[in-house]
C-alpha cells in the first residue's frame, strides 16, 4: 500500500497525490456502508492496481484532523483570511465573522490585510493594532509595491491552506504573486473564487511551488452562524479567555451580567471595543437563529 492525499474528487474518481505520482482511484465500497465519504484533502492508504496507468484503489482514511463543509476539505491547517485594507471598505463584523467561523473549524487564522499601498488614512495600523491585540498574526501585504509576499510564503510553506474573504479583495491577485509558473491555474483559480459558492462542489487542492497546498475555492463560502450556539460564540473571541473572572462564570456571555470581567476589559481598554462591539451585534444574529429552530 501507498499514502497519499486526495488532491481532488470527480464524479466518483479520486485523484491522490503520492509525492511522486498521482493515481486516478476508486473507493472501496465499505466506505459507502459506512456512510464515509472521501473527501478532497483526505490522507489515504491506496493499492495500485494497474502502475503503468496509474491506477488505484483508496483502501483506508486516515482521521481528518479538521473537516471543512463549505468548501468539502479535510485536514486543512490553516486559512488565510484576507481583506482589503480598502477598495472595498473593511467591515470589521464581517472580518469577525469570518474569524468566528474559521475558530469554530479550529483552523490556525492568519490576517492578511491586502492593498496596503492603498492606506492614506493609517487605518492599517489602527487594524494590525486591534487583532495582534487579540492574539492574531496579521500580515500587511500589497500586490501592487510586492510588499510581504515572501512572508505569505512562509506562511504557506509545508501547509494545506485556505484563502477566505469578501470578493475583490485581492486572494487571486495574491496567489498570483506567490506561483509565477500557477497563472494558468490561477485563471481558473480567479474565475472560480470570482463565482463563489456555486463551485464548492469541487474544490481541488493545489501544489504551490514554495511547497504548500492550497484550495483553488475560498473558504466559508457560506457566512451563516446557523451551527453557531448562544453559549459558545463568546470561545470564539479568543481574547475574552484572558477574563475569566466573571460572577457567573462560564455561564456569563458577557452582555448584560453584573460583574462581568469581559464588560470591565472592555471598559479598561484591554480589549477591543470594535471586537467587543462585533460579539454583541452577532450574538443578538445567533439568538435570533437559534430561536427560529
Ligand atoms: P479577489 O476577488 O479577492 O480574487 O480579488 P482580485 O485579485 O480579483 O482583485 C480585485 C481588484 O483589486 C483587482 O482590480 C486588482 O487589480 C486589485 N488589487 C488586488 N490586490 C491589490 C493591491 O495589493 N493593491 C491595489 N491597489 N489593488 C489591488
Ligand atoms: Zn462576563
Amino acid at each position: 500500500m501507498v499514502d497519499g492525499k486526495i488532491i481532488k474528487g470527480i464524479g466518483g474518481f479520486y485523484y491522490v497525490d503520492t509525492d511522486s505520482e498521482i493515481y486516478e482511484c476508486r473507493a472501496r465500497g465499505i466506505f459507502r456502508k459506512q456512510k464515509i465519504t472521501p473527501l478532497v484533502g483526505d490522507l489515504v492508504s491506496i493499492s495500485v492496481v494497474d502502475e503503468e496507468n496509474k491506477k488505484g484503489v483508496v483502501e483506508e482514511i486516515h482521521d481528518r484532523k479538521t473537516e471543512l463543509i463549505r468548501p468539502p476539505i479535510a485536514n486543512v491547517d490553516k486559512v488565510l483570511i484576507v481583506f482589503a485594507i480598502k477598495n472595498p471598505k473593511l467591515h470589521l463584523s464581517l472580518l469577525d465573522r469570518f474569524i468566528v467561523l474559521a475558530e469554530k473549524e479550529n483552523l490556525e487564522i492568519v490576517i492578511v490585510l491586502t492593498k496596503a499601498d492603498l492606506d492614506d488614512e493609517n487605518s492599517l495600523e489602527k487594524i494590525k493594532g486591534i487583532y495582534e491585540s487579540s492574539g492574531y498574526k496579521v500580515i500587511p501585504v500589497s500586490n501592487k509595491t510586492k510588499l510581504n509576499i515572501d512572508k505569505i510564503k512562509e506562511e504557506l510553506k509545508n501547509n494545506v491552506v485556505v484563502f477566505a474573504g469578501p470578493s475583490g479583495v485581492g486572494k487571486s491577485s495574491l496567489l498570483n504573486e506567490i506561483d509565477e509558473n500557477f497563472k494558468l491555474q490561477i485563471g481558473e483559480v480567479s474565475d472560480k473564487i470570482k463565482r463563489g459558492k456555486h463551485t464548492t462542489r469541487h474544490a481541488e487542492l493545489l501544489k504551490l511551488e514554495c511547497g504548500g497546498v492550497v484550495a483553488d475555492t475560498p473558504g466559508f463560502s457560506s457566512l451563516t452562524l446557523d451551527d453557531v450556539e448562544e453559549s459558545e460564540l463568546k470561545d470564539y473571541f479568543i481574547e475574552f479567555e484572558n477574563f475569566d473572572g466573571c460572577r457567573f462564570g462560564s455561564k456569563c456571555v458577557h452582555e448584560n451580567e453584573p460583574n462581568c470581567s469581559v464588560k470591565e476589559a472592555v471598559e479598561k481598554g484591554e480589549i477591543s471595543k470594535e471586537r467587543y462591539e462585533s460579539y454583541i451585534q452577532l450574538l443578538n444574529e445567533v439568538r435570533q437563529n437559534n430561536r427560529r429552530y
